[in-house]
């Protein structure tokens, strides 16, 4: 089959590898219709999280199952489903709770409690590197898929792939940075960073009943896509007055909750860079500040941008005197994915229209440099296998 292979930073090609088949009872084999590429693929594909052998890339991906385990019970060969983004096995402490990133059988060889990249990190992810399972990803002709009961979900004909998508992912972690955020109605939310999973969570403030939304980017055309799709004010963190305005808009005090949808791969000053070299350090974690600095006394700051190493200068003096609460990881796609495909299938939600690009998976090498590199518009690549 066709498949898109990490190699090297900045080098992906599309090969012939072996297709998949069934290892595990309770596996399934799903022939792949659409996949998207994701932020989070870029912090592969730029090198900040290592992978050392090739890896087929991708987690946002939904297709057509071809073939069930012996102990696969809730789906059968020709289900549509969309897959979510982390492999959990359903049962463990972490998935009955809730959690199903930091499920503790799906990523035996680099588990723990640590939560870091030397010694552990938590449960598996498809398509992302050896230190989450080294699962092979969705940006292929077929993807197995473990645990084929407790991930993916069956969408009926009446919805296109694009309307179901992104339930793998960005849509989840939007609404999941809202959810975190505490709100309930009347808020003032401020959302870091307008590319696709910050637009998601501009969607979901409003559906959750906030009474004003601001977005922050730095790249004009991203601004200009959320005021459009997310009927959201906006501010260009490049004219220097981000900060300013949100307070402005919120009589001085701060937005009540502010949501970092940037993460470490925030644009970097030359003195960032510098800073980063001194100090051993990579990305930026401005957009974290500037939420820390955005946010009113007592607010909120949910994070969903990721970050991978740790940073100096972290500001624990001013969350304390502003007595911040603040909530960080990746998103329990699983809990909230059947909630949020209701809402589209009721008209209440709408994710498809942060699509920018259509590519065939053949062109998937180009469609990793054209949203990493922000060209021609880009906001979200779907690719088709
Ligand atoms: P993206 O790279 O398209 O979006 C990031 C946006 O931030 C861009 O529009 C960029 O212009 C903007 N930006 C850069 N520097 C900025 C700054 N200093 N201030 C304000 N904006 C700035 O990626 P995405 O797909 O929207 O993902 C965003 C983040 O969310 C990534 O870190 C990604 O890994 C993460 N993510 C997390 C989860 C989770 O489960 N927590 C899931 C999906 C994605
Ligand atoms: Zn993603
Ligand atoms: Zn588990």
């Amino acid at each position: 089959m066709k498949a898109l292979v990490f190699h090297s930073p900045k080098h992906v090609s599309v090969d012939t590898i072996d297709t998949p088949v069934l290892e595990q009872a309770t596996d399934a084999i799903v022939r792949v219709t659409s996949t998207a590429i994701c932020g989070s693929d870029l912090h592969i594909y730029n090198g900040l999280f290592p992978q050392t052998r090739p890896l087929v890339l991708g987690h946002e991906f939904m297709g057509i199952v071809e073939e069930v385990g012996s102990d696969v019970r809730k789906l059968r060969p020709g289900d549509r489903v969309v897959v979510p983004f982390a492999v959990a096995c359903g049962s463990c402490f972490f998935c009955e709770r809730n959690l199903p990133g930091h499920c503790e059988r799906s990523n035996p060889g680099h588990y723990g409690p640590e939560g870091n990249v030397i010694s552990s990190k938590g449960g598996g992810l498809f398509g992302y590197t050896d230190l989450y399972g080294g699962y092979a990803g969705g940006q292929a002709e077929y993807v197995r898929v473990p645990y084929a009961d407790t991930g993916p979900r069956k969408v009926g004909a009446e919805l296109t792939d694009e309307q179901v998508l992104f339930l793998t992912d960005i849509l989840p972690t939007g609404y999941t940075a809202i959810d975190w955020a505490g709100v309930r109605g009347g808020e003032t939310v401020a959302v870091i960073g307008c590319g696709p999973v910050g637009i998601m969570a501009m969607k979901c403030a409003w559906l959750r009943g906030a009474a004003r939304v601001i977005g922050v980017d730095r790249e004009e055309y991203r601004l200009e896509r959320a005021r459009e799709i997310a009927s959201v004010e906006t501010v260009n963190v490049e004219s220097g007055v981000a900060l300013e305005f949100i307070r402005a808009a919120t009589d001085g005090r701060g937005a009540d909750a502010c949501i970092d949808a940037v993460g470490m791969e925030a644009h970097r000053t030359p003195l960032v860079k510098i800073s980063n070299l001194v100090h051993g350090q990579l990305g930026s974690f401005v957009a974290f500040k500037l939420a820390v600095s955005a946010v009113r006394r007592g607010g909120i700051v949910s994070v969903v941008g990721v970050y991978g190493v740790p940073y100096d200068n972290f500001p624990l003096g001013q969350l304390f005197d502003k007595g911040v609460t603040v909530r960080f990881g990746q998103a329990p796609v699983h809990k909230y994915v059947d909630q949020l495909l209701m809402w589209i299938k009721e008209g209440k939600l709408r994710a498809d229209d942060v699509i920018t690009h259509r590519l065939p998976l053949a062109e998937a090498p180009r469609g990793y440099d054209i949203f990493n590199t922000k060209k021609d518009g880009c906001v979200k690549v779907v690719l088709k296998p």
